[in-house]
Formats: structure tokens, C-alpha cells, sequence
């Protein structure tokens, strides 16, 4: 069954059919973190969508060539081309090389990726281990006219630029606007314009991050690495780059005009990006706090949280709201998917016990298709989940005989079934190996849950104070609710 994928391109602002630059072969770059802190939820957010994307395409047969990045160098702090390098300032902090922090959350990062089942990229290139790369970038871009060198730091013109391209493509703006809505900023005087950005920066003395380069001992700009590697390990012209919203300005609109000033072609034909995960209605940060870390949803040690969740559960939670979509997070809602994908694994379980009929009375084919049609449209994960329970049904009725399958249909069933719950969306039947440590924890305390409800029943209030007590002075906090007692970890 040949199927056609439909993306929507942030760049032309439409669902487009899917064309391969090569037939059979996907290039595809997804912007990787910053390794300077533990990634939150809403980074995992993104990168599991892409993970999703990935996983999709190969389950349609493409070769896929994955780069993501790993940043660990030059991206300073508030996005901008001055300030503390986010890796230096962590290591100044906590009195670390920076290459310790690289390595402490680069392990991290990879740990919790692997915990949410998500399958590693094909390169995991770094920004420090393409430093020549860049600086011959750079020499490049100052040759085409798109580039000057002020005391040591090298700056793209986007002026320049915007007079035969548009620097803005991207993200819908024009140079104009940005001219109009920019105040001069503090240590941005080397600029020609306060719009050009920093290709490479010359390292003030304190600066511990410096690498040797035709123009000072310095350190690249954000933007550029993105393009060093997507471009050496993908070449000129890419099928898919993808990242954050929040990277499409100034991050992705300035990948492409050095891109653009450098091979004289678009880099990328499709330009994905997926949304934010907020929390109490606010952007999920690490700057300002506002987020939940994977390990604290795995253990439910949050104060959100009124219990543990396993990966596959909050990856189904992310997987019923569309990538493009925002999504907030809450205990509520996580609940609410656990018992969805609860009921998805128990129905699968049943599947091995439906008794084949002679003949169909529903098209299995026709289910399985609008599975393919719904992650068609743009990988549409709830309209497949919705999907997926349509299979529920089918499941349960062949269960309760009102309706019959054939033994073809009831593997077809099956394997359809299982392709999308385990190969596409990634979700796994159990997370044992790592929720043991909560799965017997959750074991121990309902015990004494119960214990204390008995004790309470039995008017022994001290027993069951006692119990309650015991456990918040080790750190477990019970709540009692109009549907029983649960638990957080504090
Ligand atoms: P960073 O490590 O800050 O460079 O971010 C890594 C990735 O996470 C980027 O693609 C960001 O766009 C993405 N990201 C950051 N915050 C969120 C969020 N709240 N929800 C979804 N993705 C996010
Ligand atoms: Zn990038």
C-alpha cells in the first residue's frame, strides 16, 4: 500500500505532499539542546515528536539519515550575541569545565531519551567538534558580501542580505518591521545593525570556551553550527529540518540566509516545527523555572503531581494533542491518558483470544487505513489514537460476538495494532527497567494505604495517624480524596 504523506511546511504556511529529494531516502535535522541543564518535559515534547516523525517515516520504508545536534558551545544567554555562554556560566557556577557539563548533561539527556523509548538520531554531531567547519562557513559568507569582521567578531549584514533575499522568510516578518521595532542594546555597538547577528565572536579574557580562527581566539555563533553540520552530513539542499517554534526567529531565519549567502539555494524543502508544552498556562523553561523534569513525572516527586507516571504514559499523554498544537500539562490530564492507554494495552492483550469467523462483519482494511490517513495528515497522533481505540471496539465486539472476523482479519487486526502502538508512536507495555524502583514503592505504600484505611475503619485513628506521619517524615505525603487516598513523593 503506497502511501502519501502530507507535511505542513512552516515555510510556505501549507499541508504539502511529501517529495523526497532522493526517491526512498530522507535527509532530516532536528535542532539538538543545549547541554548546559537536565532537559524538561517540554523539550522531551519536542524531541519525541520528532522521534515520532522519524519513526514514521522508516515505518514507510524510507531510508532515514536523522542528524540532531548537541550544542555545547556559543549559545549565549537570552538567545543573543552577547552575554555569558550558557555552558561557561554553569561551569563558573558550579566550578566545573565546561566540558564536564557538556558530558553531565549529554548523559542525562541521552538517559532520559532512552527511558522515553526514543530511537537515537544517525549523527549526534556537536557544535565544538565542527569548529573548523564553521570558520570555513564563515571565510565563505564574508567572500559572497554577507559578512564583515569588527575587532575580532564577525557579523552577518542582513542588510546586505535582504537586498537580494528575504531575511524573513521563515518566520512571516520583514526587515523593515525589525528596523522599526529594535532598540539599540548595550554591547551590540560592533554591529553595523543591531539586526546583523554574530557568525563569530572574539572571547573577552574571562571567556573559557576559545578556539584559534583567522579572526581572533573565539567562539562561533549560535546559528552557525546548525548549518556547518546539517550541511555536512546532509549536503546543500535537505528534505526536512525541524525544532521548536520558539527556534523559527531568530534561530531557523538565520540558518537559512547563511545557508542562503553560502550555496545560493533554500537549504531545506520542508521546515517542521513542533509547539511548546506549557505548565500552568505558562512556556515550559529552563530559565525561569517553570517546568517539571522527566524523572520527577517518572517518580511523581512534583508538587503537580499526585503520582508517579511511566514514560509510555506521558508519551501517550503528548501523543493525543497534535505536534503543532499547544499542549499544558496537568496531573488531571495525565491521569486521564493513563486510563486511555491502559485500555489500549488490556485490548491488545485480548486480541490473541478472539474466536475467527468464516466471514467479516467489519473492514479491517478500511480501520487500517484511516490509521495510515490520519498519521498522513501531517503525523496526526490523536486522530490515530482515536484510531486506535476505533480498534478497541472492533476488539471488544469480536469479543462479545457482535461482530465476527476471519482468522486474516484478526492478524491483520493485530499486527496493525502493534505497528502503531509499539513501532510508530514508540509506546512500550512496560517501562520496567525504569519503574521498578516506583512500581515497588507504589506497591509498599498502597499497602500501607490500606492498612491505615483498616486501622481508620476499625476506629484506631492512632494507628492510622501514625502511618500517615511516618510516611511524610520519609517523604511521601498522602492525600486523601473523594476516590481514595494517593500518594506524592516530596
Ligand atoms: P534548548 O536546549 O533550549 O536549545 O531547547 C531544545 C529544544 O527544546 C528546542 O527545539 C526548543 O525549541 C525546545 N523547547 C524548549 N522549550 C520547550 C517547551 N516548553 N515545549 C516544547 N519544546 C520546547
Ligand atoms: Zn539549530
Amino acid at each position: 500500500m503506497k502511501q502519501q504523506l502530507y507535511i505542513y511546511n512552516s515555510l510556505s504556511k501549507k499541508k504539502e505532499l511529501f517529495i523526497p529529494i532522493n526517491e526512498g531516502f530522507v535527509g532530516m535535522y532536528v535542532c539538538g539542546p543545549t547541554v548546559y541543564s537536565n532537559v524538561h518535559l517540554g523539550n522531551c515534547r519536542t524531541f519525541l515528536s520528532f522521534d515520532l516523525v522519524f519513526r514514521y517515516l522508516q515505518h514507510l520504508g524510507y531510508k532515514v539519515r536523522y542528524v540532531r545536534n548537541i550544542t555545547d558551545a556559543g549559545h549565549l544567554e537570552n538567545d543573543a550575541d552577547y552575554g555569558e555562554d550558557r555552558i561557561a556560566k554553569k561551569a563558573r557556577l558550579e566550578q566545573l569545565e565546561p566540558m564536564e557539563v557538556v558530558q553531565r548533561y549529554t548523559v542525562d539527556f541521552h538517559t532520559i531519551m532512552a527511558k522515553f523509548n526514543a530511537l537515537p538520531p544517525s549523527i549526534e554531531p556537536t557544535a565544538t567538534g565542527h569548529i573548523i567547519e564553521q570558520i570555513e562557513l564563515i571565510k565563505k559568507i564574508i567572500d559572497e558580501g554577507y559578512a564583515y569582521e569588527v575587532n575580532g567578531s564577525v557579523y552577518f549584514n542582513v542588510h546586505a542580505y535582504n537586498k537580494k533575499h528575504h531575511y524573513g522568510v521563515l518566520s512571516g516578518r520583514n526587515l523593515d518591521d525589525m528596523i522599526a521595532n529594535t532598540r539599540e542594546l548595550e554591547g551590540q555597538t560592533d554591529k553595523k545593525n543591531p539586526q546583523d547577528f554574530a557568525l563569530w565572536k572574539k572571547a573577552e579574557p574571562q571567556h573559557i570556551m576559545r578556539w584559534p580562527s583567522p579572526w581572533s581566539d573565539g567562539f562561533p555563533g549560535w546559528h552557525l553550527e546548525c548549518t556547518a553540520m546539517s550541511t555536512k552530513y546532509l549536503g546543500e539542499h535537505f528534505d526536512i529540518h525541524g525544532g521548536g517554534m520558539d527556534l523559527k526567529f531568530p534561530h531557523h531565519e538565520c540558518e537559512i540566509a547563511q545557508a542562503e549567502a553560502c550555496n545560493h539555494q533554500a537549504p531545506v524543502n520542508y521546515w517542521m516545527h513542533a509547539n511548546m508544552l506549557k505548565l500552568n498556562g505558562k512556556k515550559m523553561a529552563k530559565s525561569t523555572g517553570n517546568n517539571i523534569l522527566p524523572n520527577e513525572l517518572f517518580s511523581g516527586n512534583n508538587s503537580i503531581l499526585s503520582k508517579a507516571y511511566s514514560p509510555s504514559v506521558a508519551k501517550f499523554f503528548m501523543f493525543q494533542a497534535h505536534y503543532r498544537s499547544i499542549l499544558d500539562v496537568s496531573d488531571e490530564a495525565l491521569t486521564a491518558s493513563e486510563k486511555g492507554f491502559n485500555k489500549l494495552l488490556q485490548a491488545i492483550r485480548e486480541i490473541d483470544n478472539l474466536k475467527a469467523s468464516e466471514k467479516s462483519s467489519v473492514s479491517v482494511s478500511e480501520w487500517k487505513q484511516s490509521c495510515y490517513d490520519a498519521m498522513n495528515d501531517d503525523f496526526n497522533s490523536p486522530v490515530l489514537i482515536a484510531q486506535l481505540f476505533e480498534g478497541v471496539k472492533i476488539i471488544n465486539a469480536v469479543k462479545e460476538e457482535k461482530q465476527t472476523l476471519t482468522q486474516q482479519a484478526i492478524e491483520t487486526l493485530k499486527d496493525t495494532m502493534n505497528a502503531f502502538i509499539f513501532d510508530v508512536l514508540g509506546l512500550k507495555d512496560n517501562d520496567e527497567e525504569c519503574t521498578t524502583d516506583n512500581k515497588a514503592l507504589t506497591q509498599a505504600v498502597n499497602l500501607l494505604i490500606e492498612m491505615r484505611n483498616k486501622a481508620r475503619a476499625d476506629k484506631d485513628f492512632a494507628t492510622g495517624d501514625k502511618i500517615r506521619d511516618e510516611l511524610l517524615s520519609a517523604g511521601i505525603q498522602l492525600k486523601d480524596g473523594k476516590d481514595g487516598t494517593t500518594f506524592s513523593v516530596l
